[in-house]
């Protein structure tokens, strides 16, 4: 798959962008942590003007800004009334459903002044998308749920094309970008950004997206098929511990289902990328990552019947592989909007019924900047 043509040589359509990168849905800010690594390009290559073609980029991110309080608060109230034109919206962090709440909230940032009340993350993005010219759902959480959203979860937790529905567009006509990783891989993130720049600039033609919403020159491969440890697995020769530079299938590796560049790619650098490394690929990029893939160390199901065959039987194998590949590009059916959680939680189970782990009566775990 080819990378999509951007054209450089005319002037932008404006003179500046904003990128409003929200931290606060559930998360472990990993995905701006990771994207502090990426070198194609960096994130100072952008801000600082070393792209050609680009307008002066203007980022706004909790974990990264200098600004705190009102001086950051700022830039989120001007966008929400229209006055930070245009702008892409980043979302880190998978969305609480607060449907389910009656009282207190599971994720804010900033207060409201009219009400002295934090503003929460779902309140944020209903002001907002609806502004944005482009949005991005960065890392597994926000794209997908993640962690976050996995069975017996408390908080409902979705992810962003979730919330806001899978069918939802830009007020330009664009649709949710995803690009998940948990963290999410850090070119993967700044090449796909800096393409949505140049696609709000005016340089370049609609991005083009799968039906899961990625970039379909990210993710159009397994990761299987771009694992230095191939051959290995050609000639079935399989690792059976850790410390082995043979193909990992053995004791977990999901590479062969799971659509991912990394082992192409590398994490920073070209440097790394899970198997080829000698770490199982656990799914991370996937719909229905995590519940669908554990327990993480057990071989993967159709492994066995798939390492035996394989000289003989390629062609079936590969055709087995895209069922499995389908069923695991579908989130779970607990991640939705409504008043009803259905992620299967059970309070009683840590005791007295109060929903809390340590029974002191804080039901409500808020997590908040
Ligand atoms: S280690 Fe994983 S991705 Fe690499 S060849 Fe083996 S099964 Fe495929
Ligand atoms: S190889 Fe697997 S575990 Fe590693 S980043 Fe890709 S999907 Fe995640």
């Amino acid at each position: 798959m080819t990378t999509p043509k951007v054209n450089a040589n005319h002037a932008p359509a404006v003179k500046e962008i904003h990128v409003v990168w929200m931290t606060t849905g559930l998360s472990c800010d990993g995905d701006s942590v990771s994207t502090t690594a990426a070198s194609l390009p960096s994130i100072e290559d952008v801000v600082l003007g070393a792209i050609p073609g680009l307008p002066k980029v203007h980022l706004h991110n909790p974990v990264l800004a200098y600004e705190v309080g009102d001086d950051f608060m700022q830039y989120w109230h001007k966008a929400a009334a229209g006055e930070l034109e245009p702008f892409v919206l980043v979302l880190e962090g998978s969305v609480p459903n607060e449907e389910i709440k009656s009282e207190g909230y599971w994720a804010a940032m900033g207060t409201d002044p009219n009400t002295g009340q934090p503003i929460t993350t779902n309140e944020w993005i209903d002001r907002l998308a609806p502004k944005a010219t482009a949005v991005i759902a960065a890392g597994t959480c926000a794209t997908y749920g993640g962690i976050h959203a996995m069975q017996g979860n408390p908080t409902g937790a979705m992810g962003l094309a979730d919330y806001l529905g899978w069918n939802w567009r830009s007020k330009a006509g664009l649709p949710i970008v995803n690009v998940p990783g948990c963290p999410v891989q850090p070119d993967n993130m700044m090449e796909t950004l800096l393409y949505l720049l140049y696609q709000v600039a005016g340089l370049a033609p609609m991005i083009p997206l799968d039906d899961q919403l990625r970039p379909t020159w990210l993710f159009g491969k397994t990761v299987h098929e771009g694992c230095d440890r191939g051959s290995y697995y050609e000639q079935g020769d399989f690792a059976h511990e850790y410390g082995s530079p043979k193909c990992l299938v053995k004791i977990g590796c999901w590479g062969p289902v799971v659509n991912c560049n990394v082992t192409k790619r590398g994490w920073m650098d070209g440097i790394g990328g899970c198997p080829n490394v000698g770490g199982i690929c656990i799914a991370c990029t996937m719909p229905g990552f995590p519940d669908k893939f554990m327990p993480f160390m057990d071989e993967p199901p159709g492994a066995t019947f798939s390492s035996m065959l394989i000289s003989s039987y390629g062609p079936l194998i590969r055709s087995l592989r895209a069922i499995t590949n389908r069923a695991v590009n579908q989130e779970p059916k607990w991640r939705h909007r409504g008043p009803e959680l259905t992620t299967g939680y059970e309070p009683d189970y840590y005791g007295e019924g109060n929903g809390a782990p340590n029974g002191n009566g804080h039901a409500h775990h808020q997590h908040h900047h």
